[in-house]
């Protein structure tokens, strides 16, 4: 894990911000990552994977996000696609698949629609079967990673259940259109995907379809929701560093920052959001590990504590060093808008707290 980290940072340089201004990651960092194995840290060594624990990849999840969120969401696409293949996969879409998106192929996941945000059971877009192929209609928004994939994993109806379909990027019927502007993690690649009667091979069916639409989302999210809790760890390690310089090495009033008891104050708050949120998700990673009865409340406790805190220490790290930071390009700048998205993402607060809230009063 160490050299995997030392090798992203090395790869990322101080690029981060540039590429967060261009709205784009150079194609050749996400294929050299992804052909190393980085962006499917846990894919077994019988595809071709690392073979990392959730808690190592989660580690080194924390890092690449504390460099860059928008690498760092393409990672967790790119994980969530393996997971889903290697959850929902039959063993031969396992061992065509996984192979190729531990050595270069990029994936991501499709699953909202302009009426199917938080409420995926509304999920429009269909399969059909005729004879041996399917067809697949419908429009998916904000796929992250979308730029960037080989191909999409597409949740869709199939009569009264559901299936995820493999669709390669260059298939007939298949259109890509870039989202415009997004507040933050603004070269993670989010795209809609346009799919108009894209006819496949009937294996395109990940374990055959016909799977309950719910399961097919849960089994996807769990993935997404510990890896994005663990960039938020990365965010808030960024934002500390970034506000203990700033307030050690900038004197107002005769004294370093530091020493104000406000701003430290602030720092107190804001290592205070780190440590939180690094203990929430390694408690969730144990239990991933595990496969602990807890893994489905720890996994969402982790992604709601991560993600709230993330976005309220990034507010507090551009206070800290307020105008220094105050200009697009800045580290806390960047964090600050990114770490607002993620709490919209993979389960937005209230759909999190929805959920705990079920558990808390399930509870005898
Ligand atoms: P809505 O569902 O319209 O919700 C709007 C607000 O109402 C939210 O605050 C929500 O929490 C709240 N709300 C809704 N229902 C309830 C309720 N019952 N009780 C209380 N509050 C409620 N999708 C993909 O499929 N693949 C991706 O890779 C992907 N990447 C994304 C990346 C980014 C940066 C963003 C912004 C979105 C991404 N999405 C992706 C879409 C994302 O999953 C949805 O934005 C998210 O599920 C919320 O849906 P929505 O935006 O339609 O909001």
């Amino acid at each position: 894990v160490a050299a995997a980290a030392a090798a992203v940072t090395e790869l990322v340089g101080d690029r981060a911000s540039g590429w967060d201004r261009a709205g784009r990651l150079p194609e050749d960092v996400v294929r050299e990552l992804g052909a190393a194995g980085h962006l499917t840290a846990q894919v077994p060594a019988r595809y071709g994977g690392p073979g990392w624990s959730s808690a190592d990849s989660g580690e080194f999840t924390a890092h690449v996000g504390s460099l860059c969120s928008s690498l760092r969401s393409v990672m967790t696409s790119q994980g969530m696609a393996a997971w889903t293949v290697e959850r929902l996969g039959d063993p031969d879409q396992a061992s065509d698949l996984l192979p190729r998106l531990t050595s270069g192929d990029t994936a991501a996941v499709a699953f909202s629609e302009p009426q199917a945000g938080s409420d995926l059971s509304a999920i429009a877009t269909s399969v059909t079967v005729d004879g041996d192929t399917l067809s697949l209609t419908g429009r998916k928004k904000w796929v992250t990673a979308a730029e960037y994939a080989d191909l999409f994993l597409v949740a869709a109806r199939m009569g009264e259940d559901g299936a995820v379909v493999v669709v390669p990027r260059n298939a007939p019927g298949v259109q890509v259109r870039p989202v415009p502007d997004p507040l933050g993690c603004r070269a993670a690649g989010h795209a809609e995907v346009l799919l108009d009667d894209v006819r496949l091979p009937l294996d395109s069916l990940l374990g055959g379809g016909r799977q309950p639409l719910s399961l097919l989302v849960t089994t996807a999210l769990a993935y997404g929701r510990i890896s994005v809790a663990w960039g938020c760890a990365g965010i808030l390690r960024a934002c500390v560093s970034a506000a203990v310089g700033h307030a050690r090495s900038r004197h107002q009033f005769g004294r370093p920052l530091g020493q104000h008891q406000l701003v430290a104050r602030h720092l107190a708050d804001l290592w205070t959001a780190e440590q939180v949120a690094t203990r929430a998700c390694e408690y969730a990673s144990r239990c991933w590990d595990e496969n602990a009865p807890d893994l489905v409340t720890a996994v969402v406790l982790a992604k709601y504590v991560s993600a709230g805190h993330a976005a309220r220490g990034a507010a507090t790290a551009v206070q800290v060093l307020a105008s220094a930071g105050a200009r697009d390009g800045h580290l806390v700048a960047r964090a600050y808008r990114d770490a607002k998205l993620m709490e919209i993402i993979e389960g937005s607060d209230e759909m999190c707290q929805l959920i705990l809230a079920d558990h808390a009063l399930s509870r005898r």
